[in-house]
């Protein structure tokens, strides 16, 4: 089941399908698999071992899926990193993880470039091209594929997947070759992917969403990726047109930027089988809106930690359920709510949802505490999301125990952003708080108190953030106020401050 080997036993089956669309080119599997063994051979020739960690930085491109596979290949683990970071932060993540060789796009390398010393990097390798960086394609003419591949057991290493920590600090999530494995195993099992699938790959790769609730479950099926280096909603309705495609993972946001354009009303949308949405819960409007197209939704709930399947709300049931995150029937794992003191809560009461099952990671990289914060003596994995479910096994997310603010698909950490705030010479106390928002479904917002006669604009607050915070984790709405709301232990009550807030 491991990771490396999934692509070349499909290339032994099917090599003349294709695998991979990606800007007007297409890879067969047998394309496709001749690739991955060669990156895998030119990583090892450059002293990747099994265990090795290997960074990517770049937007969606199908060397990003080469690396990945190819990596799996030698044993090595593989770090993808979201394209929007600057500097500071993807040099933390670098030497966090210990990576030892770097590919990145050429945008992402100018910003690795500044941090491949402190980072501890040994080796860097363009995708494309990079003043200074060897070249994959130069590299890839000039390697013979691997010849012997290493076959990981399934509870090794095979991502490290950062999400950042309500400390602040992003931590890697550990999954293992039987994660990914058993996570696509439910997939496919759920979505009945097909080798006549084609899907359209916009969600980013280096997320959990875009990377393995679709992308792997189709290649591993023999089905076809279209794959686009962001997401572009006209962009994507010409190549549902065009490739004929049967689905697509995305968050919210993606769809609903989707329905807003005009070409959304004359596209035609009779090839697809089902949308699949997840990240953040789906509007009721917008499942409508899709429905009157004839397009149904399988919505999901899960966590990079899950990767990421927990719950899901099947296309046939939707229509009375709509708003719930999913039921507990997942094929192959557990979901249950407990109480604070970890007991199984009746229907109808709020609860902490926990995920058990072969999916749940290994655990935080060189964190124990963090992990042992998070996965009980049962194996049981606690999410910091607080849920209801009904009298069928609903369960609908109600609110959450971290602090977390979901913008436009991007997980912002307030503790995280409060850090940086804090550093402003204008104030004196800050919180971070979601509040509600049309488009990106919550915007991050700054409640701050200002020291006496100092004044604050949001602009002034961006664009001191700027080049320390990815432009995601900016505040987009800043509210000054007198005293932040605070409980006797000294805790802001964050509750209370967007509850505030959530008025207009
Ligand atoms: P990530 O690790 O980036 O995938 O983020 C996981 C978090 O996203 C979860 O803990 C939830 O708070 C949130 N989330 C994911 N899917 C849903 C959903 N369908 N409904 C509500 N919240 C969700
Ligand atoms: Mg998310």
């Amino acid at each position: 089941m491991d990771l490396g080997s999934w692509i070349s036993r499909r290339a032994a089956a099917t090599p003349n399908l294709p695998a991979i669309t990606f800007t007007g080119t297409t890879l067969t599997y047998g394309e496709l698999a001749d690739r991955i063994d060669r990156l895998a051979a030119e990583l090892a020739a450059g002293g990747v071992g099994q265990g090795d960690r290997v960074g990517y930085a770049g937007l969606n491109d199908r060397e990003f899926l080469v690396a990945l596979f190819a990596s799996a290949r030698i044993g090595a683990v593989f770090v993808p990193l979201n394209f929007r970071l600057t500097a500071p932060e993807m040099s933390y993540i670098l030497g966090n993880a210990g990576v030892h060789t770097m590919l990145a796009d050429t945008e992402r390398a100018a910003v690795v470039e500044q941090v491949r010393t402190e980072a501890g990097l040994q080796r860097t390798i363009a995708v494309t091209e990079a003043p200074g960086w060897e070249a994959l394609p130069d590299l890839l003419a000039a390697r013979e594929p691997l010849a012997e591949p290493v076959h990981p057991d399934a509870d090794e290493v095979a991502v490290i997947m950062y999400t950042s920590g309500t400390t602040g600090r992003p931590k890697g999530a550990m999954l293992t070759h039987g994660n990914l494995f058993w996570n696509n195993v439910n997939a496919l099992l759920i979505y009945d992917t097909s080798q006549q699938d084609v899907s359209l790959v916009g969600a980013p790769l280096f997320h959990i969403g875009g990377l393995n609730v679709t992308t792997l479950s189709t290649l591993q099926k023999g089905g076809h990726i279209v794959l686009t280096p962001t997401f572009d909603p006209v962009e994507a309705l010409r190549l549902i047109e065009q490739h004929r495609v049967s689905t697509m993972f995305g968050v919210p946001a993606m769809f609903l930027f989707m329905s807003q354009v005009p070409e959304f009303e004359s596209a035609d949308l009779s090839s697809v089988r089902t949308f699949i949405c997840g990240g953040a819960p789906a509007p009721k409007a917008l499942i409508e809106r899709y429905g009157q197209r004839g397009v149904t939704f399988v919505q999901g709930y899960g966590l990079t930690e899950t990767a990421p399947l927990a719950l899901v709300l099947r296309t046939d049931e939707v229509d009375a359920k709509i708003g719930a995150a999913g039921n507990q029937v997942l094929p192959l794992s557990d979901v249950r709510l407990v109480d604070a003191e970890n007991n199984s809560v009746p229907a109808g009461e709020r609860g902490e949802i926990c995920v058990r099952g072969p999916q749940v990671m290994a655990g935080y990289w060189k964190d124990k505490a963090a992990t042992d914060a998070v996965i009980d003596a049962e194996g049981w994995f606690h999410t910091g999301d607080i849920g209801v479910v009904d009298d069928e096994g609903y369960v609908y997310v109600v609110d959450r125990v971290k602090d977390m603010v979901i913008s436009g698909g991007e997980n912002v950490y307030p503790a995280e952003v409060e850090d940086v705030l804090f550093h402003h010479p204008a104030i004196a106390d800050v919180a971070v708080v979601g509040t509600p928002h049309d488009r990106w479904g919550e915007a991050v917002t700054a409640v701050a108190v200002l020291h006496p006669d100092a004044t604050l604009s949001l602009e002034e607050l961006r664009e001191f953030a700027q080049g320390r915070l990815a432009g995601y984790k900016l505040p987009l709405r800043l509210e000054v106020v007198e005293e932040l709301p605070r409980t006797s232990s000294g805790k802001i009550m964050k509750y209370r401050l967007r509850n505030q807030l959530a008025e207009p």
